[in-house]
Order: C-alpha cells, then sequence, then structure tokens
C-alpha cells in the first residue's frame, strides 16, 4: 500500500479541509501539478482555479482563489484567499457576480474599468459553477 499525502487547505477565515490523500492535483500558475506521497519539496503559486484530491474511491473537488502551495514529502499545504468545496458553493450567488463581471467587462467599451478585477471575478465565478457542478 502506497504511503499517503497529508493535505491541509487553509484561508484567512478559516480551515477548509485537513485529511489524508492518495494524490493532490492543484492549479499552478505555470500549470496543473499533481502530487504523490515522497514529492520534492517546492513552492507554487495557484491560479483561481479547480483542485482535486483522491482518497482510495472518494475524489473531492475545490474551487481555490489564488494563494500558494507548499510541498513537502509527506504534506501539501494550501494557503488560499478563498476555497470551497461544490457542496458548500451557493451557484445562484456564483451566477449573480458572473453576470455582474460580464456586465462590467461590457461596459469596457465606453468606461474605464479594472480589466483585471473584473476578470478575476469572472474566473472565480465560472470554478464555482463548474465545481459545483461535478
Ligand atoms: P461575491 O461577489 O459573490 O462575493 P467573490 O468572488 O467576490 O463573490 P470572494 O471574495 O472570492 O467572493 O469570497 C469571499 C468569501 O465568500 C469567501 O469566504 C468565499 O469562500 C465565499 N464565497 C464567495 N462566493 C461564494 C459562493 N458562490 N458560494 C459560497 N461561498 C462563496
Amino acid at each position: 500500500m502506497a504511503n499517503k499525502i497529508l493535505l491541509e487547505v487553509v484561508t484567512p477565515d478559516r480551515k477548509v479541509v485537513s485529511t489524508e490523500a492518495d494524490v493532490v492535483v492543484c492549479p499552478g500558475v505555470e500549470g496543473q501539478f499533481g502530487v504523490l506521497y515522497g514529492h520534492i519539496p517546492f513552492l507554487s503559486a495557484l491560479e483561481v482555479g479547480e483542485m482535486y484530491y483522491k482518497d482510495g474511491a472518494k475524489t473531492e473537488y475545490l474551487a481555490v482563489s489564488g494563494g500558494f502551495a507548499e510541498v513537502t514529502g509527506k504534506k501539501v499545504t494550501i494557503v488560499a484567499e478563498a476555497a470551497e468545496f461544490g457542496r458548500e458553493i451557493d451557484v445562484e450567488r456564483a451566477r449573480r457576480a458572473l453576470e455582474r463581471a460580464k456586465a462590467r467587462l461590457a461596459a469596457a467599451k465606453t468606461e474605464n474599468i479594472d480589466w483585471a478585477r473584473a476578470e478575476a471575478a469572472l474566473r472565480r465565478a465560472m470554478v464555482r459553477m463548474k465545481v459545483a457542478s461535478r
């Protein structure tokens, strides 16, 4: 039996999960990466995206909003601005956030908007909707 890796996901508000897993897959800024027990230590910034972990037959998905991952041979620690399991996501709220972001981006033709901020909000909402539908 292969060793399991420990996974901890924390945000400024709460400890989202502390568990063991066979594999953890994260949305790194340089691409998605997977971590197994015994991985070489490294640090990566995270995109707004979907992460998941597998433990036996179970796969759990989370939406993560930026932050970073610290990997050691035994543990993955994710420190994210926000993170939610699919079951925690309020889909209607994410849908409203998506509509607001789209409207802001559409207004860019005639107004000065904070493009990066609107795009980041759009991305968070899209990831939340995707993870909620898993
Ligand atoms: P909104 O405009 O709806 O607040 P947002 O993308 O600006 O969305 P964040 O700043 O990323 O929200 O998150 C603020 C807090 O609200 C975090 O704790 C996050 O986990 C939570 N949160 C945001 N959107 C949702 C959602 N759709 N369902 C559940 N929790 C959410």
